[in-house]
């Protein structure tokens, strides 16, 4: 059509010509010339607009003159004034619409270069089926996520064919290898691992709430076998609430995590080399300061066995040596005592503790290490905990430990059922906290042992953890307990009483 534009102008140009200047009908013919302008927009430019609209003008006062010689009737000059005038207002309003295209042109080609050059890979997508999948649900009373969830687990993965790719952006379509729009719309589903399960639906609970923006990392299996981690975001236009057009964002940040968590790495190494280097030196210590007294009760012992056989033996000096060996039997004792005294001392400082607050501030402090983890955490604080009298330090040990055994006792539970519950509670007269994994359990045969020092099934753990947990927790009047069903988790649970000083 835009091909034959300038002909079909200049073919109604010449008629129009011919028709205004050799007929005498009463009606401004010359009137068509807008057709003529009108066509133009096709093909021309601006200036080329106005000089076709000038060009209409010229050949109407032209066919005026032609046709009427020196007679000028004023209906004529009228009829010829309102051709003037039409042709004119349409040229101005040709011109304005070319400059607004232009403009709008202009603003197309500059998002149009964002969208494709941008360095984030950008997904165009249309996710009406979704959408109308949601509003049946809710007008058969379906009132949140939660209830098709627990109905239909298998809505997630359905959801996910639902979702139509309009477009793609050059980076997205590199970072998945694929050659076009059409491949990556195939490829797209099959990166979705079954692990990712739980992560398609918080998407689909935010779509469902109406939010208009989703951010999360996801693990992506490439066709190559590669893993990695993209940063994405999805946002619902607020003008799109027919989820028509939605924009997913996207961002490998592979090299980046690897990076953070090899320095992750890094410092839990460090830190278990300093708590093992501390232990040597407290091994050292420990051997210094009894090895004096021990020392003592040898020199006794063999002094006292001398005296005994004598001939005549000397029972005061034997009674001396034997009382020397128990003085310095209990000097070691008291060594030892001294030692436990140093490792869990009673509170320096004893505060009224928050338990709930110890255990949100311990959880930050764990984030990076739940999110690596790819745990799901509950988190269920009792609003009317009472406080207690402890050392918070302490205290946050005892969760710090508890949390900490409990992200890595999910280590080789498939990633969608790595669950977190941490709970708190008011019973009759003390404070309950709860830590529960859905870990592999503990084995009955080592669950007496679990608590003793040094006792670890790890190939790098100290064994430490819950003795410690539970001196500190003696110390506070409470206990800790740990019950378990082998497959189906672990739950270790710690009291401490409140309304009572600490000593
Ligand atoms: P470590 O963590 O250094 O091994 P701990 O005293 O904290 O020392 O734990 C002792 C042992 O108790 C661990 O090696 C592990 O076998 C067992 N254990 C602790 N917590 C859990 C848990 N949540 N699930 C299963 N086993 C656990």
């Amino acid at each position: 059509m835009a091909r034959f534009a300038p002909l079909a102008a200049a073919v109604i140009a010449v008629a129009v010509f011919i028709l205004d200047t050799l007929t005498t009908f009463d009606i401004a013919i010359a009137v068509l010339y807008v057709v003529v302008v009108l066509l133009a927009l096709n093909f021309a430019g601006k200036i080329e607009l106005v000089a076709i609209g000038a060009g209409c003008m010229g050949l109407t006062l032209l066919s005026f003159l032609l046709s009427h010689g020196h007679q000028l009737p004023a209906d004529s000059i009228g009829r010829c004034l309102v051709s003037l005038a039409a042709i004119g207002i349409t040229t101005f309003l040709a011109f304005r619409v070319k400059a607004a295209i232009g403009i709008l042109a202009d603003s197309e080609q500059r998002y149009r270069s964002i969208f494709l050059a941008t360095g984030v890979g950008i997904l165009q997508m249309d996710f009406t089926g979704l959408k109308n999948a949601f509003d049946r649900y809710k007008s058969n009373n379906v009132q949140r996520i939660d209830d098709i969830e627990r109905r239909e687990p298998g809505f997630a993965r359905s959801a996910l064919k639902m979702f139509k790719l309009t477009n793609a952006n050059n980076t997205a379509l590199n970072m998945f290898n694929a050659p076009n729009v059409g491949a990556l719309e195939l490829l797209l589903p099959s990166l979705v691992s079954e692990d990712m399960e739980g992560k398609v639906w918080k998407l689909l609970a935010s779509l469902w709430a109406g939010n208009q923006s989703y951010e999360a990392e996801a693990v992506l299996k490439m066709s190559d076998g590669r893993q990695l981690i993209f940063l994405y975001n999805v946002a619902v236009p607020f003008d799109r609430p027919a989820l028509d057009m939605v924009l997913i964002s996207i961002m490998d940040v592979t090299a980046r995590r690897e990076a953070e968590n090899e320095l992750h790495a890094a410092r839990s190494q460090l830190a278990h080399v300093a708590r093992v280097a501390t232990l040597g030196e407290l091994t050292v210590s420990i051997a210094h300061e009894l090895n004096q007294p021990l020392a003592a009760v040898v020199t006794n012992g063999g002094a006292g066995l001398r005296w005994l056989k004598r001939e005549v033996p000397d029972l005061t000096k034997v009674q001396s040596s034997m009382e020397s060996m128990v003085a310095d039997a209990t000097r070691a004792s008291d060594v030892i005592k001294h030692l436990r005294g140093l490792s869990v001392k009673s509170p320096p400082d004893p505060d009224n503790v928050d338990l709930n607050e110890v255990a949100e501030e311990t959880i930050t402090l764990l984030q990076r290490e739940i999110d690596i983890n790819q745990v799901s955490l509950r988190v269920d604080l009792a609003e009317d905990l009472p406080k207690v009298v402890g050392d918070r330090v302490q205290l946050q040990q005892v969760v710090l430990n508890l949390l900490l055994n409990a992200i890595q006792a999910m280590a080789h539970v498939p990633e969608s059922r790595r669950e977190l519950l941490v709970r708190s509670s008011r019973e009759e007269s003390a404070v309950l906290f709860s830590v529960h994994d859905t870990g592999p359990g503990i084995p009955p045969e080592i669950s007496s042992n679990l608590f003793d020092p040094f006792y670890t099934t790890k190939p790098d753990g100290m064994g430490m953890g819950l003795s410690i947990c539970r001196s500190i927790l003696t110390v506070h009047g409470g206990g800790i307990s740990a019950s378990s069903e082998p497959g189906a988790g672990t739950t270790f649970e710690f009291t401490i009483p409140f309304n009572r000083e600490i000593g």
